[in-house]
Protein backbone atom coordinates (compact mmCIF):
# COMPACT_ATOMS: atom_id res chain seq x y z
CA UNK A 1 0.00 0.00 0.00
CA UNK A 2 2.66 2.50 1.05
CA UNK A 3 4.36 2.24 -2.43
CA UNK A 4 1.34 3.28 -3.82
CA UNK A 5 1.77 6.56 -2.29
CA UNK A 6 5.65 6.63 -3.18
CA UNK A 7 4.54 6.92 -6.75
CA UNK A 8 1.58 9.39 -6.17
CA UNK A 9 4.34 11.55 -4.44
CA UNK A 10 6.54 10.78 -6.64
CA UNK A 11 4.01 12.13 -9.46
CA UNK A 12 4.11 15.24 -7.25
CA UNK A 13 7.51 15.83 -7.27
CA UNK A 14 7.54 18.45 -9.93
CA UNK A 15 4.61 20.78 -8.44
CA UNK A 16 6.28 20.61 -5.15
CA UNK A 17 9.53 22.22 -6.70
CA UNK A 18 7.22 24.75 -8.43
CA UNK A 19 5.61 25.80 -5.42
CA UNK A 20 8.72 25.54 -3.43
CA UNK A 21 10.53 28.06 -6.29
CA UNK A 22 7.73 30.53 -6.26
CA UNK A 23 7.01 30.78 -2.28
CA UNK A 24 11.09 31.21 -2.64
CA UNK A 25 10.57 34.19 -4.91
CA UNK A 26 8.04 35.71 -2.38
CA UNK A 27 8.59 35.28 1.08
CA UNK A 28 7.06 37.09 3.73
CA UNK A 29 8.37 37.90 7.00
CA UNK A 30 7.06 36.73 10.37
CA UNK A 31 3.96 37.52 10.80
CA UNK A 32 3.41 39.57 7.80
CA UNK A 33 2.70 36.06 5.77
CA UNK A 34 -0.81 37.55 4.47
CA UNK A 35 -0.53 36.09 0.58
CA UNK A 36 0.99 33.11 1.67
CA UNK A 37 -1.60 31.99 3.94
CA UNK A 38 -4.13 32.85 0.49
CA UNK A 39 -1.73 30.76 -1.52
CA UNK A 40 -2.04 27.80 1.02
CA UNK A 41 -5.67 28.24 1.58
CA UNK A 42 -6.20 28.42 -2.28
CA UNK A 43 -4.12 25.43 -2.77
CA UNK A 44 -6.67 23.68 -0.56
CA UNK A 45 -9.89 24.93 -2.29
CA UNK A 46 -8.37 24.05 -5.75
CA UNK A 47 -8.06 20.82 -4.54
CA UNK A 48 -11.38 20.51 -2.94
CA UNK A 49 -10.52 19.84 0.46
CA UNK A 50 -13.51 21.76 2.23
CA UNK A 51 -12.24 21.84 5.64
CA UNK A 52 -10.16 24.71 5.90
CA UNK A 53 -9.39 27.12 8.46
CA UNK A 54 -8.10 30.18 8.09
CA UNK A 55 -6.66 33.24 10.14
CA UNK A 56 -5.89 30.10 12.81
CA UNK A 57 -4.42 32.21 15.46
CA UNK A 58 -3.47 35.20 13.33
CA UNK A 59 -2.04 34.33 9.79
CA UNK A 60 -1.97 30.61 10.18
CA UNK A 61 -4.19 27.81 8.44
CA UNK A 62 -5.21 24.42 9.36
CA UNK A 63 -7.10 22.14 6.86
CA UNK A 64 -8.52 18.70 7.79
CA UNK A 65 -9.13 15.47 5.55
CA UNK A 66 -10.81 12.22 6.93
CA UNK A 67 -9.99 9.11 5.75
CA UNK A 68 -13.14 6.72 5.40
CA UNK A 69 -12.56 4.90 8.16
CA UNK A 70 -12.03 5.55 11.74
CA UNK A 71 -9.01 5.73 13.67
CA UNK A 72 -6.47 8.24 15.31
CA UNK A 73 -5.98 11.98 14.52
CA UNK A 74 -2.67 12.35 13.45
CA UNK A 75 -1.50 16.07 12.89
CA UNK A 76 1.46 17.13 10.52
CA UNK A 77 2.81 20.57 10.99
CA UNK A 78 4.76 23.22 8.40
CA UNK A 79 6.04 26.89 8.73
CA UNK A 80 6.08 29.07 6.10
CA UNK A 81 7.44 32.94 7.15
CA UNK A 82 10.47 34.09 6.02
CA UNK A 83 13.62 35.99 7.29
CA UNK A 84 14.87 39.94 7.00
CA UNK A 85 17.78 39.09 5.43
CA UNK A 86 18.52 39.71 1.23
CA UNK A 87 18.96 36.80 -1.11
CA UNK A 88 22.69 36.66 -2.44
CA UNK A 89 21.74 33.74 -4.04
CA UNK A 90 22.66 33.95 -8.17
CA UNK A 91 19.38 31.56 -9.15
CA UNK A 92 16.18 32.12 -11.43
CA UNK A 93 14.33 31.67 -8.23
CA UNK A 94 16.34 34.24 -5.82
CA UNK A 95 13.98 36.48 -3.85
CA UNK A 96 11.74 39.01 -5.33
CA UNK A 97 11.30 40.90 -1.93
CA UNK A 98 14.46 43.15 -1.31
CA UNK A 99 15.63 42.20 2.00
CA UNK A 100 13.32 39.67 2.90
CA UNK A 101 14.44 35.70 1.90
CA UNK A 102 13.56 32.11 2.43
CA UNK A 103 16.69 31.21 4.46
CA UNK A 104 15.45 28.44 6.52
CA UNK A 105 13.76 26.26 4.24
CA UNK A 106 10.07 26.72 5.52
CA UNK A 107 9.27 27.38 1.60
CA UNK A 108 9.80 23.81 0.98
CA UNK A 109 7.97 22.76 4.46
CA UNK A 110 5.19 24.23 3.09
CA UNK A 111 5.69 23.19 -0.65
CA UNK A 112 5.92 19.67 0.80
CA UNK A 113 3.10 19.29 3.05
CA UNK A 114 0.80 19.96 0.35
CA UNK A 115 2.10 17.32 -1.63
CA UNK A 116 0.84 15.12 1.08
CA UNK A 117 -2.20 16.72 1.61
CA UNK A 118 -2.87 16.32 -1.84
CA UNK A 119 -2.03 12.44 -2.30
CA UNK A 120 -4.04 11.79 1.86
CA UNK A 121 -7.27 13.82 -0.14
CA UNK A 122 -6.52 11.30 -3.07
CA UNK A 123 -6.33 8.20 -1.23
CA UNK A 124 -9.06 8.96 1.54
CA UNK A 125 -11.44 6.60 0.67
CA UNK A 126 -8.70 4.01 1.41
CA UNK A 127 -7.57 5.70 4.30
CA UNK A 128 -8.11 5.13 8.35
CA UNK A 129 -8.33 8.22 10.71
CA UNK A 130 -8.24 12.19 10.28
CA UNK A 131 -5.34 14.04 8.81
CA UNK A 132 -5.01 17.57 10.25
CA UNK A 133 -2.38 19.86 8.00
CA UNK A 134 -1.00 22.63 10.32
CA UNK A 135 0.28 25.48 8.02
CA UNK A 136 2.06 27.67 11.07
CA UNK A 137 3.18 31.44 10.27
CA UNK A 138 5.65 32.98 12.09
CA UNK A 139 8.33 30.32 13.47
CA UNK A 140 11.21 32.79 13.10
CA UNK A 141 10.19 35.39 15.76
CA UNK A 142 8.97 34.69 19.31
CA UNK A 143 5.99 35.24 20.49
CA UNK A 144 5.79 32.97 17.32
CA UNK A 145 2.35 31.62 15.63
CA UNK A 146 2.69 28.04 16.99
CA UNK A 147 1.24 29.26 20.64
CA UNK A 148 -1.69 30.89 19.05
CA UNK A 149 -2.69 28.35 17.09
CA UNK A 150 -2.73 26.05 19.61
CA UNK A 151 -4.68 28.26 21.58
CA UNK A 152 -6.97 28.53 18.76
CA UNK A 153 -7.65 24.78 18.65
CA UNK A 154 -5.26 23.33 15.84
CA UNK A 155 -4.62 20.39 18.02
CA UNK A 156 -8.53 19.73 18.84
CA UNK A 157 -8.61 16.03 18.93
CA UNK A 158 -5.25 15.38 17.62
CA UNK A 159 -3.74 12.29 18.78
CA UNK A 160 -0.03 12.73 17.63
CA UNK A 161 2.34 15.33 15.80
CA UNK A 162 5.38 14.99 13.48
CA UNK A 163 6.96 17.31 12.26
CA UNK A 164 10.39 17.72 10.32
CA UNK A 165 12.89 20.47 9.33
CA UNK A 166 15.22 20.34 6.16
CA UNK A 167 18.80 20.92 7.07
CA UNK A 168 20.60 22.58 4.55
CA UNK A 169 24.24 20.72 6.32
CA UNK A 170 23.22 17.04 6.30
CA UNK A 171 23.91 15.05 3.42
CA UNK A 172 20.57 14.25 1.20
CA UNK A 173 19.04 10.94 2.04
CA UNK A 174 19.71 11.21 6.24
CA UNK A 175 16.80 11.43 8.63
CA UNK A 176 18.45 12.87 11.88
CA UNK A 177 16.23 11.52 15.15
CA UNK A 178 16.73 12.33 18.90
CA UNK A 179 14.47 11.36 21.81
CA UNK A 180 13.90 13.92 24.58
CA UNK A 181 15.51 17.62 24.47
CA UNK A 182 16.53 18.44 20.67
CA UNK A 183 16.20 21.92 20.02
CA UNK A 184 16.99 24.59 22.66
CA UNK A 185 14.99 27.01 24.85
CA UNK A 186 15.92 30.16 23.53
CA UNK A 187 15.65 33.50 25.38
CA UNK A 188 16.76 37.29 25.57
CA UNK A 189 17.86 39.34 27.85
CA UNK A 190 18.89 43.17 28.02
CA UNK A 191 21.02 44.77 30.36
CA UNK A 192 21.24 48.68 30.79
CA UNK A 193 24.14 50.02 32.61
CA UNK A 194 23.30 53.47 34.67
CA UNK A 195 26.86 55.35 35.45
CA UNK A 196 27.85 58.56 35.78
CA UNK A 197 29.24 60.38 32.49
CA UNK A 198 31.61 63.32 32.32
CA UNK A 199 34.72 64.70 30.94
CA UNK A 200 37.37 61.59 29.33
CA UNK A 201 40.03 63.47 31.19
CA UNK A 202 38.54 63.53 34.85
CA UNK A 203 37.79 59.86 35.10
CA UNK A 204 37.69 60.05 38.63
CA UNK A 205 34.80 62.52 39.06
CA UNK A 206 32.29 59.50 36.70
CA UNK A 207 31.28 56.58 37.08
CA UNK A 208 32.23 55.02 33.52
CA UNK A 209 29.41 52.89 32.25
CA UNK A 210 31.27 50.86 28.91
CA UNK A 211 34.34 49.72 31.73
CA UNK A 212 31.32 48.30 34.00
CA UNK A 213 29.44 46.70 31.38
CA UNK A 214 32.68 45.55 30.37
CA UNK A 215 33.45 43.91 33.35
CA UNK A 216 29.82 42.23 33.25
CA UNK A 217 30.65 40.84 29.64
CA UNK A 218 33.55 39.34 31.40
CA UNK A 219 31.80 38.26 34.83
CA UNK A 220 28.89 36.64 32.68
CA UNK A 221 31.37 34.58 30.86
CA UNK A 222 31.76 32.27 34.26
CA UNK A 223 27.97 31.39 34.38
CA UNK A 224 28.53 28.60 32.00
CA UNK A 225 31.75 27.63 33.04
CA UNK A 226 31.44 27.51 36.45
CA UNK A 227 27.78 27.49 37.80
CA UNK A 228 26.07 25.27 35.41
CA UNK A 229 26.84 21.55 35.91
CA UNK A 230 29.12 20.86 33.22
CA UNK A 231 26.60 17.62 32.28
CA UNK A 232 24.19 19.73 31.44
CA UNK A 233 24.73 22.42 27.74
CA UNK A 234 24.18 26.08 28.00
CA UNK A 235 24.78 29.29 26.02
CA UNK A 236 25.49 32.80 27.44
CA UNK A 237 25.73 35.16 24.55
CA UNK A 238 25.86 38.84 24.26
CA UNK A 239 25.08 39.93 20.67
CA UNK A 240 24.76 43.74 21.24
CA UNK A 241 27.11 46.11 23.06
CA UNK A 242 25.81 49.91 22.75
CA UNK A 243 27.08 52.74 23.92
CA UNK A 244 27.61 55.60 21.46
CA UNK A 245 29.96 58.81 23.06
CA UNK A 246 32.30 61.23 21.63
CA UNK A 247 36.21 60.33 22.17
CA UNK A 248 36.54 61.97 25.17
CA UNK A 249 33.24 62.01 26.98
CA UNK A 250 32.83 59.11 29.89
CA UNK A 251 29.82 57.16 29.07
CA UNK A 252 27.04 57.57 31.26
CA UNK A 253 24.73 54.60 30.36
CA UNK A 254 25.82 51.32 28.13
CA UNK A 255 23.22 48.47 26.95
CA UNK A 256 24.35 45.09 26.96
CA UNK A 257 21.61 42.60 24.85
CA UNK A 258 22.36 38.87 24.39
CA UNK A 259 20.66 35.47 24.03
CA UNK A 260 20.61 31.93 26.54
CA UNK A 261 20.15 28.52 25.61
CA UNK A 262 18.99 25.76 27.82
CA UNK A 263 17.81 22.44 27.24
CA UNK A 264 16.48 22.09 30.70
CA UNK A 265 13.96 23.96 32.30
CA UNK A 266 16.12 24.18 35.69
CA UNK A 267 19.38 25.33 34.06
CA UNK A 268 17.29 28.04 32.79
CA UNK A 269 16.44 29.30 35.98
CA UNK A 270 19.51 29.31 37.59
CA UNK A 271 21.02 30.98 34.36
CA UNK A 272 18.33 33.50 34.31
CA UNK A 273 19.14 34.05 38.42
CA UNK A 274 23.29 34.41 37.89
CA UNK A 275 23.07 36.93 35.57
CA UNK A 276 20.83 38.95 37.93
CA UNK A 277 23.62 38.63 40.24
CA UNK A 278 26.35 39.36 38.63
CA UNK A 279 24.87 42.35 36.88
CA UNK A 280 23.97 43.86 40.74
CA UNK A 281 27.29 42.80 42.61
CA UNK A 282 29.31 44.56 39.31
CA UNK A 283 27.44 47.93 39.47
CA UNK A 284 27.67 48.08 43.14
CA UNK A 285 31.42 47.31 42.91
CA UNK A 286 31.21 50.64 40.44
CA UNK A 287 28.69 52.98 41.99
CA UNK A 288 25.96 52.31 39.52
CA UNK A 289 22.62 51.05 38.95
CA UNK A 290 21.40 48.76 36.39
CA UNK A 291 17.88 47.63 34.58
CA UNK A 292 17.69 43.78 33.81
CA UNK A 293 15.15 42.21 31.33
CA UNK A 294 14.73 38.75 30.80
CA UNK A 295 12.29 37.48 27.99
CA UNK A 296 11.46 34.06 27.71
CA UNK A 297 11.35 32.72 24.21
CA UNK A 298 10.59 29.10 23.10
CA UNK A 299 11.51 26.21 25.54
CA UNK A 300 12.93 23.07 24.48
CA UNK A 301 11.79 20.59 21.88
CA UNK A 302 11.60 18.11 23.81
CA UNK A 303 10.36 14.72 21.67
CA UNK A 304 8.19 11.49 22.80
CA UNK A 305 10.49 8.56 23.58
CA UNK A 306 7.84 6.22 21.95
CA UNK A 307 6.96 8.82 18.78
CA UNK A 308 10.55 9.29 17.43
CA UNK A 309 11.65 5.23 18.13
CA UNK A 310 8.21 4.59 16.03
CA UNK A 311 9.38 6.93 13.58
CA UNK A 312 12.57 6.13 13.61
CA UNK A 313 11.16 2.45 12.90
CA UNK A 314 9.30 4.12 9.76
CA UNK A 315 12.36 6.18 8.18
CA UNK A 316 14.24 2.99 7.55
CA UNK A 317 13.29 1.47 4.03
CA UNK A 318 11.90 4.20 2.39
CA UNK A 319 13.11 5.02 -1.09
CA UNK A 320 15.64 7.85 -0.45
CA UNK A 321 16.47 7.08 2.83
CA UNK A 322 19.80 5.99 3.12
CA UNK A 323 20.94 6.72 6.48
CA UNK A 324 18.65 6.78 10.31
CA UNK A 325 20.70 8.95 12.50
CA UNK A 326 21.15 9.98 15.74
CA UNK A 327 20.78 13.56 15.62
CA UNK A 328 22.83 15.88 17.92
CA UNK A 329 21.22 18.48 20.11
CA UNK A 330 21.23 21.95 18.22
CA UNK A 331 21.41 25.11 19.85
CA UNK A 332 18.57 26.79 17.67
CA UNK A 333 15.20 27.62 18.62
CA UNK A 334 11.62 25.99 17.26
CA UNK A 335 8.27 26.58 18.16
CA UNK A 336 7.50 23.00 17.62
CA UNK A 337 8.09 22.78 21.55
CA UNK A 338 4.93 23.89 22.23
CA UNK A 339 2.88 21.15 20.13
CA UNK A 340 5.34 18.44 21.96
CA UNK A 341 3.70 20.00 25.53
CA UNK A 342 0.45 19.28 24.25
CA UNK A 343 0.21 16.17 22.33
CA UNK A 344 2.87 13.26 22.02
CA UNK A 345 5.04 13.18 18.78
CA UNK A 346 8.49 14.10 17.26
CA UNK A 347 10.32 16.47 15.63
CA UNK A 348 13.36 15.40 13.25
CA UNK A 349 15.46 16.99 10.58
CA UNK A 350 15.68 15.55 7.10
CA UNK A 351 19.12 16.37 5.39
CA UNK A 352 18.92 18.43 2.18
CA UNK A 353 22.95 19.33 1.73
CA UNK A 354 23.71 20.14 -2.09
CA UNK A 355 26.77 18.56 -3.00
CA UNK A 356 26.70 20.17 -6.14
CA UNK A 357 28.37 23.01 -4.62
CA UNK A 358 31.81 23.66 -3.12
CA UNK A 359 30.66 25.76 0.07
CA UNK A 360 27.57 24.31 2.19
CA UNK A 361 25.93 27.65 3.52
CA UNK A 362 24.09 27.33 6.58
CA UNK A 363 20.89 28.12 8.02
CA UNK A 364 19.81 32.12 7.73
CA UNK A 365 22.66 32.50 5.55
CA UNK A 366 21.77 35.37 1.91
CA UNK A 367 23.20 31.99 0.42
CA UNK A 368 21.37 29.66 2.28
CA UNK A 369 19.29 26.73 -0.66
CA UNK A 370 18.39 22.86 -0.39
CA UNK A 371 18.79 20.11 -2.57
CA UNK A 372 14.82 19.68 -3.44
CA UNK A 373 14.75 16.28 -3.59
CA UNK A 374 14.96 16.65 0.66
CA UNK A 375 11.17 17.54 -0.39
CA UNK A 376 10.28 14.31 -1.35
CA UNK A 377 11.92 11.95 1.20
CA UNK A 378 10.63 14.57 4.13
CA UNK A 379 6.90 13.56 2.49
CA UNK A 380 7.60 9.86 2.61
CA UNK A 381 8.84 10.11 5.63
CA UNK A 382 5.78 11.91 7.30
CA UNK A 383 3.13 9.65 5.06
CA UNK A 384 4.48 6.72 6.50
CA UNK A 385 4.60 7.74 10.00
CA UNK A 386 1.13 9.64 9.56
CA UNK A 387 -0.28 6.46 7.60
CA UNK A 388 1.34 3.83 10.02
CA UNK A 389 0.92 5.37 13.44
CA UNK A 390 -2.85 4.15 12.91
CA UNK A 391 -1.81 0.67 13.34
CA UNK A 392 0.61 1.75 16.06
CA UNK A 393 0.34 0.25 19.88
CA UNK A 394 2.35 1.61 22.50
MN1 LIG B 1 13.40 27.12 10.65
Amino acid sequence: MLTEFYHLLDDQFDKMVEIRRYLHQHPEPSFHEYETAKFIANYYANLGVSDVRTNVGGNGVVARIKGAKPGKTIALRADFDALPIQDEKDVPYKSKVPGVMHACGHDAHTSTLLAIANVVFQKRDELKGEYVFIHQHAEEYAPGGAKPMIEDGCLEGVDVIFGTHLWSTEPLGQILYRTGPVMAAADRFQITVQGKGGHGGYPHTTNDAIVTASQIVLNLQTIVSRKVNPIDSAVVSIGSFLSDNAFNIIADKATLIGTVRTFNEQVRDQIEKEIEKIVSATCQMNDSTFTYEYSRGYPAVVNHEAETEFLTECAKGIPGVTEVVESPQKMGGEDFAYYLQKVKGTFFFTGARRECEDEVFPHHHPKFDIDERSMLIAAKTLLTAAIKYQDYQE
